[in-house]
């Protein structure tokens, strides 16, 4: 039944200048996404978003062009040509299928583009309604106040066009819209998610992930290019630098205190990040942290790895419990992978009673008896760099 789907977006941040690079960004994000299912026609019409289905099932593309950001809802719609008898039948049958679904009570909202039609856009909704209740008989009532189901109808000068659902979308900003950050990506729970919500605000985003094989195997990084799999559905395709850390571990665990190990490797992972943002021309790095989660992640702990670098570091995840953490990687589908046992580089090397309330001085001081500047130098001279695509 449906032959298009009416892309919404969000209004705020979108007025001026901005809108066409905001508008133009999307379109681009969704052929981007709809590449992986086949050819679609999307298109800017009248100051909307429109993707023709081609006869596709509406659910398979609509799954696909609500994980763009920016995107608030998506409604599979009927457009035809411009007939009133006809936008009723629309009305009528979409109607039905709502009903079919549980439905109980409706209201029909008309927009008349077409201003030389005799009836105003409020006659046409009681109008519509009126028919709709007659072809209906007792199987629906109509509630003003707060519909089950709202039937949009539109009559415009060269066509009609009838919707009733509007698949949610989640909002935020078209990536590619706000900068670039530099995702410090482990195999954990929390990373995916922090790259997920930076990507939201229209960053676009690499990943690094620091491994240590030979002591991690390989299959601790397929886990996360498999992440970066996941991720790379919101995003598009992204690069993934793969830097080896076991020359630092290795330095650490010779030179510095056990207890330091976590905080001084955390201290590399940055600078190391840091070097190769510097070098990419990225504006900032995330991290999945959260304030107290684990021992590096105590205020202290924060101000001593934040104090290894200068670039801006973005914390998506700062507040955020556990659960709710859990509850975004379960809805963008990185959980399931993210709880696979595999040895990470830092839980290998990790030290039996970590350091909670690290001072900066004193790591600092941990610090000079280690060639930080050539083990940073190194690790990213000896990097990998792939493409990740969905
Ligand atoms: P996650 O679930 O993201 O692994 P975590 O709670 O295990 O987080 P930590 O291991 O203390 O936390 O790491 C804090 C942050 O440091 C991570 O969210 C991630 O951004 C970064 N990080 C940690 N280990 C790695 C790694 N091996 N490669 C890249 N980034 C890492
Ligand atoms: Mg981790």
């Amino acid at each position: 039944m449906y032959n298009l789907l009416i892309v919404k977006y969000g209004e705020i941040g979108v007025k001026g200048k901005n809108r066409y690079i905001f508008e133009n960004k999307l379109i681009k994000n969704i052929k981007n996404v709809l590449n992986s299912i086949g050819e679609f026609k999307v298109y800017k019409e009248y100051g909307r978003i429109y993707v023709d289905l081609n006869d596709v099932d509406y659910n398979i593309v609509a799954n696909e062009v609500k994980k763009v950001f920016g995107v608030v809802g998506v409604a599979p719609a009927v457009k035809e040509k411009k007939s009133y008898d006809g936008l009723k039948d629309l009305a009528l049958e979409q109607l039905k299928e709502e009903i079919e679904n549980g439905a109980k009570t409706f209201k029909v909202e008309t927009k008349r583009g077409d201003k030389s039609f005799p009836m105003t856009s409020f006659e046409m909704s009681a109008d519509i309604g009126g028919y709709l209740l007659k072809n209906l008989d007792g199987k629906i009532k109509v509630d003003v106040k707060k519909p089950d189901v709202k039937v949009i109808c539109e009559y415009r000068r060269e066509w009609v066009m009838c919707y009733t659902k509007v698949i949610p979308g989640f909002g935020g900003l078209p990536v590619g819209t706000n900068g670039r950050a530099m995702v410090l990506l482990s195999g954990g729970i929390d990373s995916p998610v922090s790259a997920w919500e930076i990507a939201k605000r229209g960053m676009s985003i690499e990943a690094v992930h620091f491994h240590s094989y030979p002591f991690t195997n390989e299959r601790s990084q397929d886990k996360v290019r498999e992440l970066a799999k996941i991720i790379s559905k919101y995003t598009g395709e992204f690069r993934l630098h793969m830097v080896n850390l076991t020359e630092i571990h290795e330095q650490i665990a010779e030179k510095c205190r056990d207890e330091e190990r976590t905080i001084l490797a955390r201290r590399f992972m940055m600078r190391i990040a840091e070097k190769i943002s510097n070098d990419r021309n990225f504006n900032a790095l995330v991290t999945g942290e959260s304030i107290g989660q684990v021992a590096s992640q105590t205020i202290e702990g924060l101000t001593c790895t934040n104090d290894a670098v200068d670039i801006l570091v973005l914390r998506p995840l700062i507040t955020m419990d556990k659960i709710e953490i859990i509850k975004i990687a379960e809805m963008i589908e990185t959980y399931e992978t993210s709880i696979i046992p595999e040895a990470d580089c830092c839980s290998l090397f990790a030290p039996k009673k970590p350091i909670t309330k690290p001072k900066v001085d004193r790591i600092r001081r941990s610090e000079e008896k280690l060639d930080v500047e050539g083990l940073v130098e190194r690790a990213v001279d000896n990097m990998t760099t792939e493409l990740i695509k969905y």
